[in-house]
């Protein structure tokens, strides 16, 4: 694949880097993947966000991009990308929550494709765009209500979901492959748990991940601004 991210690698605090301080900090709370910290070394986080806030684009910390949303803190993108290639190699993967793109951006380099839905059509033509810049095709996209999942394309090896529900959406369930992984956030705010649902023929296998903070999963699409 050929990418443009040399003229976005930035300087200073958007370098390189400041980029491989971010890799070390991850890997140091414990993400183990060398593909996973290779990539958060690669995508230039800062261009995912507001330019007033480039300079803390490798902060570990979740920012804001717009209508209440959050681009998710880079360890819990390295967290959920490293379960998601424990289980899945290549494949499909269905994205609910593009927002900004930068999970999105890092599954692009991982697996071989990419289906991503978000709710706010702003956001995901935004996100569209900017991946293009960077040089990524393999990201097909879609504005619709992620509790639909993208059926057309189903089923996916993987599914990773970057908003919390109190249960798994029944459509997901539906569109993940035999053997395939969801993991996605559940529970109400405040007490959200990081879980991995696995499928095996008609069973479905949870596995508990750990603690996490994740804006809601809104049912519906957004139509106007
Ligand atoms: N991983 C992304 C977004 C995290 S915020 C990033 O790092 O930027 C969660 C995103 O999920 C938001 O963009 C929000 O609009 C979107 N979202 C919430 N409910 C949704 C739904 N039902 N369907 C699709 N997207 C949804």
């Amino acid at each position: 694949m050929t990418n443009n991210y040399d003229d976005k690698r930035g300087i200073g605090m958007t370098s390189d880097r400041t980029r491989n301080r971010l890799a070390k900090r991850l890997e140091d709370q414990g993400i183990k993947s060398l593909d996973v910290l290779d990539k958060i070394r690669v995508i230039p986080r800062h261009i995912f966000v507001d330019e007033a806030l480039a300079s803390r684009a490798y902060e570990d910390t979740a920012l804001p991009i717009g209508y209440g949303q959050t681009i998710s803190q880079p360890f819990i993108v390295a967290r959920m990308t490293e379960e998601l290639l424990k289980h899945v190699q290549g494949g499909k993967i269905l994205e609910i929550g593009t927002g900004c793109g930068y999970q999105t951006a890092i599954l692009s380099l991982l697996f071989d494709k990419i289906f991503s839905v978000e709710r706010i059509k702003d956001l995901l033509i935004k996100s569209k765009k900017r991946l293009r810049s960077i040089g990524i095709y393999n990201v097909s996209y879609l504005h619709d209500d992620g509790w639909n999942g993208w059926k057309k394309y189903g089923p996916y090896d993987g599914i990773i979901v970057t908003a919390a529900a109190a249960e798994v959406p029944e459509k997901l369930m539906q569109q993940l492959a035999i053997n395939g992984t969801l993991v996605m956030p559940m529970g109400p705010e405040g007490k959200q748990e990081l879980i991995n649902v696995k499928r095996c023929k008609e069973k479905f296998e949870y596995k508990k991940l750990g603690a996490v903070s994740f804006v809601p999963l809104i049912k519906g699409k957004k139509l106007k601004k």
